[in-house]
């Protein structure tokens, strides 16, 4: 079974056309997808969105993209909708949250200290709700890593994983795996590559991030549009393609292990799965 463990399919970039994403998502036989959150403001959206469409999962969380714009208050409600669904079977993880220090904007003193704020307090959250967390990850690996080891049960997804071998491997220890999309696709993107090459079968997912990080096919938009693509859903096909070829691995045998290794850090996620699919090959591979 393909699933998409990152794909922001609540965003506004698919309102004229859900629908049809979700359809040719399930044509193109993608039989999971997660939704992360990225701020309060969403946290109801994405569980409603994660409830009409069948194999649709979510998470809760504020992206480190939002903390300017996040308050206590935005902490307070994640507890309370935590507190509220957590029978909810659809609720498979803390998410987005993390580090971004790439957005120079974001890269201020005072801005990453309130990252890290954020940050530590999603993941005591994690902790007591017993959750595993989606993880953006920009420039800030080894900051992200110093604060899972010590809460070092927590595990989850390192989304959109671009790091060293080291960095994978400490991150692979604290029990995570890490999400491969759209930029596994270029040529040259040689470092993400040679991970997704080299690194143990057991260690990545496959994501697309839609509506971002068009994978290369898509190409950057119409000439002279400065807007990219959209990526939806659907490219998680492609991108298993992808992967099995710089794996030199038969495609079945990507795809079952790459949903494998989501249903095994993302436990909640799996027994969704073997709930409302029981053929689905995630229950008889976990
Ligand atoms: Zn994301």
């Amino acid at each position: 079974m393909l699933i998409d463990t990152h794909c922001h399919l609540d965003a506004a970039e698919f309102d004229a056309d859900r629908t049809e994403v979700i359809e040719r998502a399930h044509r193109a036989g993608v039989g999971g997808i997660v939704i992360p959150a990225v701020c309060a403001d969403n946290f109801q959206t994405v569980r409603d969105l994660a409830w009409s469409v069948p194999g649709v999962c979510y998470a809760l969380g504020i992206h480190p993209l939002y903390v300017d714009r996040a308050d206590a208050a935005s902490l307070a409600a994640l507890e309370d909708r935590l507190s509220a669904w957590r029978d909810d079977p659809r609720l498979v993880a803390i998410g987005e949250i993390g580090l971004d220090f790439f957005v120079p904007e974001l890269n201020t003193p005072t801005l990453r200290a309130r990252q890290e704020m954020f940050y530590t307090r999603q993941l005591d959250l994690a902790q007591r709700f017993d959750l595993p967390v989606l993880l953006h990850v920009r420039r800030s690996q080894d900051v992200l890593l110093k604060h899972l080891r010590r809460r070092p049960a927590i595990g989850g997804i390192a989304h959109a994983f671009n790091g060293s071998f080291q960095q994978a491997g400490q991150f692979l220890d604290l029990g995570f795996a890490l999400g491969m999309g759209g930029a596994m696709t270029f040529d040259r993107a040689l470092q993400i590559r040679r991970l997704a090459t080299q690194l143990p079968p057991t260690a990545l997912v496959l994501e697309t991030d839609a509506p971002d990080m068009p994978p290369a096919w898509l190409g950057r938009g119409a000439d002279g549009c400065p807007q990219p693509a959209r990526n939806e859903p659907a490219e998680v096909a492609r991108i298993a393609d992808c992967l099995a070829s710089l794996r030199s691995e038969p495609r079945n045998t990507v795809i079952a292990q790459c949903a494998r290794n989501a249903a095994r850090v993302l436990p909640r996620l799996a027994a969704f799965l073997s709930m409302s699919n029981p053929a689905s090959d995630v229950t008889k591979l976990t």
